[in-house]
This record gives structure tokens, sequence and C-alpha cells, in this order.
């Protein structure tokens, strides 16, 4: 019994909105334990969605679809569906009576091209929308082997069907088994290839399955387990999780919804210390990624920007000489960043981030992409680290990674 899900609209193949419809179904029915294995996307074109459902309705025994329900003469969903399955459309008297009523709630008068959106295949029963006009259908064109599923390609009236009507109707009819959980953990200073390597058994397993990815430079192991119920997935994921905060040590920052900042923050917090930064490439990135966490008021004090040399001379104290000798990218300035905006906001830690961002800038011994950041300890000793972005990374990828390099710096 495997799922599909089918969205119909040529504004999805263009390019013109992202397919989230696609993304809410795959997690719901993750989540209901419905397995699905393939999403196609499809234009408005009638010819075309018939070939796709000549497919689908070979491999799949549940074919859930979205967009093209509306009155426009593109919208042919519905029709198209029941044209390949050589059935009929009856108008049903109810929808026309509920798009009506619609309609005067609000001032208005149904238009005739309604009226088509009360055709519908005859033996489906209809999929009730509370919010908008076009109400979807329950089908079962060949018996108990295949059921279609319609909504609209609105997403907030999908989301209302979905929960309303179809989730009850999948769990009564014998859809879900069991459920599928997921936790994500989450590392930073770490290549994907490298993690991957470390946990590769871990990588073959069946139930739970870890699946690593990436994304701006940070690392993700995704481990999802199907079971019965919530309770007996997190047995199967605890252990698996366990084991892999082992191996990967100060890698592994957190899950789920935690980030760099928020943990970091959580740490600054338990310590009863306080931070201030001081930024050169990042122009206030860094501080806005600790800002972004609710309640950073009780640890973060404060910044400097320091984006010209004689700031960072005149604000923060760094030696001029050291400027000119070393340049403003170069591990001693950091160091002495970090210490100044320590001294000058009177803080626990101080933090700095001076680099080349790019895309111009760099030359061979200071490439774009090269960027220190400085760490002014809580016992008075400066540290500092040494990052290489690569020169083929964008500004903002390189100031984005720059920010979280220097939360993480301070969090290990
Ligand atoms: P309507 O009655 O509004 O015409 P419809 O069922 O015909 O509803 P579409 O015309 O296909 O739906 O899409 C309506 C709007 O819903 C689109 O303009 C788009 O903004 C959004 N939409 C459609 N499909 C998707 C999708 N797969 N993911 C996200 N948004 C979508
Ligand atoms: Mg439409």
């Amino acid at each position: 019994m495997v799922a599909e899900i089918i969205c119909v609209g040529t504004e999805l193949l263009l390019g013109d909105i992202l397919n989230s419809n696609a993304q809410f179904l795959g997690q719901q029915l993750a989540q209901l334990g419905i397995p699905h294995y393939y999403q196609s996307v499809v234009g408005d074109n009638p010819e075309r969605l018939k070939k796709v459902i000549a497919i689908a309705s070979e491999r799949s025994q549940l074919l859930i679809f979205t967009g093209g329900l509306g009155p426009t003469p593109d919208d042919l969903t519905v029709e198209t569906i029941a044209d390949f399955f050589g059935v009929s459309l009856i108008e049903k008297p109810e929808i026309i009576e509920d798009i009506n009523q619609k309609f005067s709630q609000r001032g208005r008068v149904m238009s005739a091209s309604n009226r088509k959106q009360a055709l519908i295949p005859e033996g489906a029963e209809i999929l009730t929308n509370l919010t908008g006009t076009a109400p979807g259908i329950i089908w079962k064109p060949r018996g108990d082997q295949l059921t279609i599923l319609t909504f609209p390609g609105v997403p907030a009236e999908l989301y209302q069907m979905w929960s309303d009507v179809a989730i009850p109707y999948l769990k009564n009819n014998g859809w879900c088994q069991g459920i599928i959980q997921s936790r994500t953990l989450k590392f930073w200073g770490i290549a994907e290839s490298t993690l991957a390597e470390k946990v590769a058994p871990f990588l073959e397993m069946k139930n739970p399955t870890v699946a690593p990815y990436a994304n701006h430079g940070e690392v993700k192991l995704r481990i999802s387990a199907r079971a019965d119920s919530q309770e007996l997935a997190q047995k199967l994921i605890i252990p698996v999780e366990t084991q892999l905060r082992e191996i990967a040590g100060l890698d592994c920052y957190g899950a789920d919804d935690e980030t760099l900042a928020s943990v970091l923050g959580y740490l600054l917090l338990k310590n009863n210390s306080t931070l201030s930064v001081a930024e050169s490439c990042t122009g206030g990135g860094l501080g806005q990624l600790l800002t972004d966490i609710p309640g950073s008021s009780e640890y973060f004090l404060g910044g400097v920007i320091a984006y010209d040399n004689t700031v960072k001379a005149s604000v923060l104290g760094v030696n001029l000489d050291d400027l000119a000798e070393f340049g403003a990218v170069s591990a001693i300035v950091a160091q002495q960043m970090a210490l100044g905006v320590k001294t000058l906001l009177k803080t626990t830690w101080g933090l700095s981030i001076t680099g080349i961002a790019g895309p111009g800038g760099g030359t061979a011994t200071k490439p774009v992409g090269l960027v220190y950041i400085g760490l002014a300890t809580a016992n008075g000793q400066v540290e500092s680290l040494e990052c290489r972005f690569g020169q083929t990374r964008s500004r903002d990828w390189i100031r984005r990674g720059s920010a979280s390099s220097a939360l993480d710096l301070l969090r290990r």
C-alpha cells in the first residue's frame, strides 16, 4: 500500500512557486507511516496529466493530487482524472449550494464558471473544503485497488482539508501503519564526508535509518524510526542518538530546533557569563545570530562593528603597527579585537571576526574566504582560529560561515 503525490500546475514547472504542498504532504505521509516512493509535478495539460496518472496508478495505490480544482479553464484535474478512468462527471447540487453560500457570505454572487467545481466523477465522495470554493474528491475508481484524493493548490485549503478530512479517512481505512518519527543531530566544524565515514555502519541501518545531509557548512544526521507508537519510535532512536553523539564528540552541537546560538546561549547562562563581539567582515551578523535567541540580553551585552582599520584601532585598541605589519585579516588583529571588546564592554568573553568575504580583495597569500576568529577567554587568555572557506564561496556564505564558526569556537 503505497502513496504517490501528484502536483498539478504549470507555475510549479516554471519555478514561479515552490512546491510546498509536496513538502507538506511528504512530511504528513511520513508521520502517518504511509510509504510513498514517487512524487510528480505536471503542468495544466490534460494529455500529460493522463500519462502521469497512467504510470502512478500502476505503481501506487493512493494517489494524492493538489492543484487545478479552481473554476478557470486551466483547472482541469478532476475532469482529466474522470476522463482517464472513462467515468462521466455529475453535478452535485450540495456543492452548488455550498459555493452559493460562501459567495453570499462575502456579499457576492456566484459566477457561472464556479458551476464547474460542482462536477465530480460518478461514484466519488465530496472532500469538503471549509474555506475555499473548490471541494476535493475521495474516489475509488478501481474498487479497493486504487484510492484518489484531490486537493486545491492553495496551501491553506490543503492543510485544513488534510487534517479535518483526509487524516481521519486514512486512519479509518487502514492506511496508517504506525508512525515515522525523526530526530536530527546537528554538527559544525566537520565535513559531511568525514562524518559519513566516522558513522558508516549506522548509514546501513534499516530501522531506524540514519541519513546525512549538509547545507551552508552545517552537517546533519537524520535518525528516522518506524514504529507503532511515538514511544516505541523513541526507544529505537535514543540508543542510536547516544552512540552517534559519542562518536562525534564536540562536533555535534545539538539536535532538532537547537542552533549554535541557542546552545551557546544556554552554556553562557549556565555559567553566569557574558559575551561581547567585535566584527569586521560580518558587519553585525554575529550579533544578529546571538540576538535571534529570545532572552539573549541575559548574556549578550553588545558589540562593535569595526569595519575600518581606524575603528579597530581607536575603539578596540588594536595596535596600529600590528595592523600595518600583519594586516587587518590576521590572527594577531583578531585576538586584539576580541580582547578590546571584552575590555571595553567588561564581559566574561570577547569574540571577534576579521576576514575577506569577497568577491574581490583577495591576494595569493590572503585569498577570499580567509577568516580569523579571535577569542578573549574568561581567564584572560587570547586565542584565534584560522578558517579557510574557499575562494569559490559566495560573500553571503563566507559571512554566515564566519559567524557560525565564531559561535562554535566559544561553544567548544
Ligand atoms: P483555485 O481555486 O485558487 O484556482 P486550484 O485548486 O485551482 O485553486 P491552483 O490554481 O492550481 O489551485 O493553485 C492556486 C494557487 O495555489 C497557486 O497560484 C499557488 O499560489 C498555490 N499552489 C498551487 N500548487 C501549489 C503547490 N504544489 N505548492 C504550493 N503552492 C501551490
Ligand atoms: Mg486554479
